[in-house]
């Protein structure tokens, strides 16, 4: 969890990072007493991002795949405790509206938002303003790419999110180690279980395993963005999270598959894929702007 004083511009403060709730009734408490911390008398909104099936409506978590808990009612639990306005959205809803908002997407009228971390986590600017759909639009890591594939988190096989995350690279630094025992990565990870955050310093060295493993996760990241493109045509894409820390080893080969599969590519204008602007706090940030948005649009 990372939480924060955020101002009107996107400016934020007195920041807290934490473990995120491994329980239910811990999704309850935890979140609200670091809010609790930070409250002051300027205070005139609470603004909360949270991964799973929001619906920004109602300010509840419905269900989700990476979270414990269901039906969880934050807005109303946080707005019954605080006595202030309270806008709960999804957290890569929040990071979208940051990044068009402050960040790299600012100015652009259609932009997807990709956070790769546990999960995909996808939010879709159009016309400037975050698209929902029903409620739930965005969840683009639970679409179906390879139906034989792994098994995914929500249940199903091979979605997207099996073969492009921070999941994806920790149980390839895993599979590395137990081919290359003696090898970069397994030096990398040293007495620890092999993670993805031991590909990192091997791929920039040049092991070939390690660059290997990028390249696949950016691969099929490519194919997805191709997918995306076809069904929303953006003219940016927008990557953070972990797994974009790794910059161009993942964003290069994911730049030539998504050209590989771009339909009538040289034919329309190329979306630009970018990484991400803000950083680890571009959800608490995006959270917090969305609070000032119900204060500013009442
Ligand atoms: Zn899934």
């Amino acid at each position: 969890m990372v939480a924060g004083r955020v101002t009107p511009d996107g400016m934020i403060s007195d920041l807290i990072i934490q473990p995120r709730p491994t329980t239910a009734a811990a999704m309850l408490v935890d979140p609200f007493e670091i809010i609790d911390s930070l409250i002051t008398p300027s205070t005139i909104a609470i603004g909360l991002g949270v991964a799973g099936l929001v619906d920004n409506r109602t300010g509840r978590l419905a269900w989700g795949p990476n979270v414990p808990g269901e039906n969880l009612a934050f807005g109303d639990f946080a707005a019954d405790r605080f006595g202030l306005p309270v806008a709960v959205d999804n957290d890569a809803n929040c990071w979208a509206l940051a990044e068009v908002t402050v960040g790299v997407a600012a100015g652009f009228e259609h932009a997807v938002v990709l956070t790769l971390g546990t999960g995909i986590g996808g939010g879709i600017i159009t016309n400037g303003e975050v698209y929902r759909g029903s409620a739930f639009a965005g969840e683009f890591g639970h679409m179906a790419v390879d139906p034989g594939g792994l098994v995914c988190t929500c249940g199903n096989r091979g979605c997207w999110e099996t073969l492009v995350s921070g999941r994806r690279l920790d149980e390839l630094a895993r599979l590395i180690v137990e081919e290359e025992p003696e090898g970069a990565v397994a030096r990398s990870a040293g007495s620890d279980r092999a993670a993805g955050r031991h590909l990192l310093a091997p791929a920039l060295s040049g092991d070939r395993a390690a660059v290997e493993a990028y390249r696949q996760v950016g691969d099929w990241l490519g194919r997805g963005l191709a997918s995306l493109a076809a069904v929303l045509d953006p003219q940016l894409f927008v990557i953070g999270g972990a797994v974009a820390e790794a910059d161009e080893l993942v964003l290069g080969p994911a730049r030539i598959a998504f050209l590989a599969a771009l339909e009538g590519a040289g034919h329309r204008p190329t979306p630009t894929i970018v990484k991400r602007h803000l950083g680890a706090a571009g959800g608490a940030v995006g959270a917090g702007l969305a609070g000032h948005r119900l204060v500013s649009n009442r």
